[in-house]
């Protein structure tokens, strides 16, 4: 029987807390009761530096229900990638495996089964793959989409429709962790770290409570993070355009002095003044995008943890669950 943990990062998730752990209590307990999971499997909420009463209904979980719920509180807010890394990192000496999941529960739960099943059939990596995306705006829908097709172009190896919902295995939370970077997007790493993997199918619901804590803004600079982390295509990019544009610009020179030469000396008053600007333009452009990796290479350099952990709410296990009443319920009232 394998021991498994649920890994879910929280961020000012007070509204969601009661029902996602009384939820997840329901499913845990059936899964061990089925023998499909140890009785030492967990749920482990990673508070992110919530400024809510968060941590107040993680700790009260705990207290309740230790055999079940275990609590991770950082430092300060580190981003909900951190977050789920620091939970990871936790828990992966106490585990055969780890599962990532959102504290909204939009990740069908239903599919940690299948999940299970996978990795017992010897995969180290099943990833959650969203199967339709009817429930996201249009807005949301193509933005996405957008994404993938970015990230793929520029060189990132990535699951598509495949958000943070996965299971790793112990030996692959180890190969994570041998990844020392500090600007994390598991999403593009995990794919990197090899060893066998699976796709689980799941339909990815609304966030039943609360409202996303990923505007447009975070959304688009989660991409930027993306990409300047894993590929270098973009430097690249610009030196091919520096490339065509120097090329343009000989063509340019001859046309001047052709012009010059059969008397058409009128000052191209237009012209110098769109190619000021125009190459003013894309030199800044470069440059911020060199600047972006210079900046990713200064904070790697530096080596910062990528976390720091304040308090870890976490029983060792001693004898197996006794039966609990079902009144437990009433532990996710926070
Ligand atoms: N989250 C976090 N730290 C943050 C932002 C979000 O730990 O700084 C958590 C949040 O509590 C949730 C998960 O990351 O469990 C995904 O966030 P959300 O549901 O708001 O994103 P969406 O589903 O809208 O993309
Ligand atoms: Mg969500």
């Amino acid at each position: 029987m394998k021991t498994i943990f649920l890994v879910v990062p929280c961020y000012n998730e007070e509204e969601v807390l009661p029902e996602t752990s009384k939820r997840l209590n329901k499913k845990m307990k059936q899964l061990k009761k089925a023998g499909t999971i140890s009785p030492e499997s967990r749920v482990v909420f990673v508070d992110d530096g919530s400024k809510d009463k968060t941590w107040k209904i993680i700790a009260k979980l705990h207290e309740k229900l230790p055999q079940m719920f275990d609590g991770v509180k950082l430092s300060r807010n580190e981003g909900h990638q951190n977050a789920l890394y620091a939970g990871l990192m936790q828990v992966k000496a106490h585990c055969d495996a780890a599962i990532s999941l959102d504290a909204d529960l939009q990740d069908d739960i239903e599919a940690i089964d299948e999940m299970i099943q996978r990795f017992d059939e010897g995969n180290d990596i099943v990833y959650g793959v969203r199967s339709q995306r009817e429930t996201d705006t249009f807005f949301k829908r193509t933005t996405a989409r957008g994404f993938y097709k970015i990230m793929t172009h520029m060189g990132v190896e990535m699951v598509e429709d495949h958000a943070d919902f996965r299971l790793m295995s112990r030996r692959a939370l180890e190969g994570l962790s041998e990844f020392h970077e500090v600007n994390l997007f598991l999403r593009g790493m995990v794919p990197m770290i090899g060893y066998p993997t699976a796709e689980v199918y799941y339909e990815r619901g609304e966030r039943f409570a609360g409202e996303s804590k990923y505007p447009l803004r975070k959304m688009i600079s989660f991409a930027a993070q993306g990409i300047t982390s894993l590929s270098v295509k973009p430097i690249r990019l610009i030196t091919s355009l520096g490339i065509g544009i120097f090329f343009t610009s000989l063509l340019i020179l001859l046309y001047s002095l052709i012009r010059h030469l059969t008397g058409h000396t009128v000052a191209g008053w237009t012209s110098t003044v769109f190619s000021i600007w125009a190459i003013g333009g894309l030199q800044l452009l470069a440059i911020g995008i060199i600047g972006e990796y210079i900046g990713k290479i200064y904070l790697e350099t530096k080596a910062r943890p990528k976390y720091l952990i304040q308090t870890w709410l976490h029983e060792e296990p001693k004898q197996p669950e006794p039966e609990q009443p079902e009144q437990q319920d009433g532990a996710a009232q926070g």
